[in-house]
């Protein structure tokens, strides 16, 4: 078995000068399985060609809720189109963002939908972005678990239970409760860098009473480094932190960890 980091921008320009020495330490640390998700038109056109080229790196395509403002009607038929490659397994990063908010909430939402009917189209799972305005406003989760709950609503009535809505909470920061309503759903939570930060006894007590079978690891690089190397770029090594964290609170072996969160990622993108 082998490690997985479910989530790097490896196309950014903090990697330009050295990507193949992180790849290299990404393949030292017992890394085999790496996914790269796009944020916009530009970004998804950027991971199939790192895709194309390493054989570890998997991508998926979509347009991030930060970047909306640069979307077109015309970029859908493009994204189907990438969509089809053989190594784009899921549809992603969408999303809400109510904490940067760069465009209004209701374009958001419209975006969203379209990437959804992207992952039915397609047959993919979504890697979904989420952040709350404050600790305290909780609509965009809210809003985003109202949004897939409609959805699967929708979808167990209809013929295509093959073609089912599931994916993966990126970074998960929410409560217990959203945590639980997001499982319910059929979702994947993912959990990167801030597991390891100390004001994060919420997240511990959510990851603490998940299943292990519902968690991925991710680095979310070149953001979000764990603890050890706050304030530095973040990179695929590091997802190790995480697996060693997560090992810590719930009191399993860390390959216990790394091998059961390694199945889960190959069940939901189907890459072995
Ligand atoms: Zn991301």
């Amino acid at each position: 078995m082998y490690l997985t980091d479910t989530h790097c921008h490896l196309y950014f320009d903090s990697y330009d000068g050295d990507l193949d020495e992180v790849l290299q330490r990404a393949r030292q640390a017992g890394i085999g399985r790496i996914l790269v998700p796009a944020i916009d038109l530009a970004s998804s056109r950027e991971v199939l060609s790192l895709i194309e080229r390493e054989d570890f790196l998997y991508g998926a395509v979509g347009v991030h809720p930060n970047s909306a403002d640069t979307w077109n009607s015309t970029d859908l038929a493009v994204l189907k189109e990438m969509a089809a490659h053989p190594k784009v397994v899921a549809i992603g990063e969408v999303g809400l963002d109510y904490y940067h908010e760069r465009t209004p909430r209701e374009v958001q939402k419209e975006l969203l939908g379209l990437m959804l009917d992207l992952t039915r189209e397609s047959d993919l799972p979504v890697v979904l972005h989420v952040r709350n305005r404050s600790e305290a406003d909780r609509s965009c989760i809210e809003d985003l678990l109202d949004i897939l709950e409609v959805r699967l609503d929708a979808s167990t009535s209809a013929r295509a239970a093959q073609t089912r809505l599931r994916g993966v909470i990126h970074s998960f920061s929410g409560n217990l409760q959203e945590a639980r309503r997001a499982i319910k759903a059929g979702f994947y939570l993912g959990v990167t860098g801030p597991v390891t930060y100390k004001n994060a006894e919420g997240l511990r007590e959510v990851v603490r009473k998940t299943d292990l079978t519902r968690l991925l690891v991710e680095t979310d690089g070149p953001f979000l480094p764990p603890q050890e190397f706050r304030g530095k770029r973040n990179e695929p090594a590091h997802v190790c932190y995480i697996v060693d964290k997560i090992s810590e609170i719930t009191d399993l072996p860390a390959a216990r960890v790394a091998d059961q969160t390694a199945v889960n990622a190959a069940s939901l993108f189907m890459w072995e």
